[in-house]
């Protein structure tokens, strides 16, 4: 079983995120351990634990978990631990922010039980963090990295967005060294998207922004690629790379389509064919739970097309690829022939394939 966590607070909106957040200086951090270890509870009846007895992973995401009080983390994970067990080789993951990553934060989250923390980079360029609305300064990424490992956390992942505005005048190359100089065990990246209602689409709509237009995102993605591969790192899946046997484990097991529980507003879980998520706001979420009703906003159940597409989708995001039978011969002939596929014991996408991934998977039948 692997558990994901969605902390929703953060300091300020990032202008590019439409995340489900609650923007709060001070954070209601013992009320929301509280509202989540009384939902945690609601779930240990459930018929999925049969098969999967045994917590793998469990990832606090967000929002900006390194905002909650640490007492709150250890609150969270030893509520978790006193309902299930843990296996003892578990990867537990903390998203933290760079600003919020002190010596005494870091133990207090290695004490608690974290042993991974994904830090928002995002980028190392001033000009850019500040058109981001990010809270913390390049500066800050350096010291957090030294009080992460001093704590003896030594599995960091950091992450990057690519694919900016050309106006804002990123260097992408020398971000990506000055990530790769951090001696990372795992980087994300993620191509900058417009999401509406967030500050960056009111000012594309209003023409203060301009887009990075598709050969600028390709000729990003594949520097990385290229730098990434490098450094020593696997690309193993469309937004990832890691050291040899540092691959995220909790995102490998959606991948895989593991059963998973979503505790927090707007969390998601799944269980084979089936998903559900709960209600998007963080009050309604909390009033929810406090009233002892239902958190669950909807469910769905794929049949068997949405299944098979999903999990030729999920198979054609990672280097661990599909049986090659599994796609008609004249796709992948066709894939192979354009520079998108490569087939040896398993059909795997190439760094040009995960371009057109979406096209790609929408194309089969
Ligand atoms: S810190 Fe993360 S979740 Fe919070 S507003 Fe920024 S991008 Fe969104």
């Amino acid at each position: 079983m692997h558990i994901y966590i969605h902390v929703p607070f953060c300091a300020r909106r990032c202008s590019y995120c439409d995340f489900a957040i609650a923007v709060r200086r001070e954070v209601p951090s013992a009320s929301f351990a509280a509202a989540l270890l009384a939902e945690w509870r609601g779930w240990q009846a459930h018929p999925a634990w049969e098969d999967s007895p045994t917590v793998e992973t469990i990832y606090l995401g967000g929002g900006t978990p390194s905002r909650l009080d640490p007492a709150a983390v250890a609150a969270i994970l030893a509520g978790i631990a006193a309902e299930r067990a843990v296996s003892p080789a578990a990867e537990t993951t903390l998203e933290a922010n760079p600003d919020d990553v002190t010596p005494a934060a870091a133990a207090a989250w290695v004490a608690a039980g974290v042993n991974r923390v994904s830090l928002g980079v995002q980028s190392f360029d001033p000009t850019v963090l500040e058109w981001m609305h990010r809270t913390h300064t390049a500066a800050q990424v350096s010291p957090a990295v030294a009080a992460l490992r001093s704590a003896g956390i030594d599995d960091i992942s950091l992450d990057l967005i690519f694919a900016l505005p050309r106006s804002l005048r990123r260097e992408w190359s020398a971000d990506l060294e000055r990530a790769l100089a951090l001696a990372p065990e795992h980087l994300s990246l993620y191509g900058l998207t417009i999401e509406p209602r967030t500050p960056l689409a009111r000012w594309t709509d209003r023409a203060e922004v301009r887009p990075a237009d598709d050969e600028a995102y390709a000729g990003e993605f594949l520097l990385a690629h290229e730098r990434m591969t490098a450094a020593g790192l696997e690309h193993y899946e469309v937004s990832n790379a890691a050291r040899p046997g540092r691959r995220a484990r909790h995102n490998s097991a959606y991948w895989r389509r593991a059963p998973f529980i979503g505790l927090g507003p707007a969390a998601h879980s799944g269980f084979g064919a089936g998903r559900q998520w709960n209600l998007r706001d963080w009050p309604a979420w909390q009033r929810a739970v406090e009233s002892g009703i239902s958190t669950v906003a909807g469910r769905e159940d794929l049949d068997a097309g949405q299944l098979r597409l999903e999990r030729r989708y999920l198979g054609l995001r990672t280097i661990d690829g599909l049986e090659p039978d599994d796609l008609p011969v004249g796709i992948r002939d066709a894939w192979e022939a354009a520079g998108w596929a490569r087939t040896s014991d398993r059909t795997r996408l190439t760094p040009e394939g995960w371009l057109r991934l979406d096209a790609l998977a929408a194309a089969l039948p």
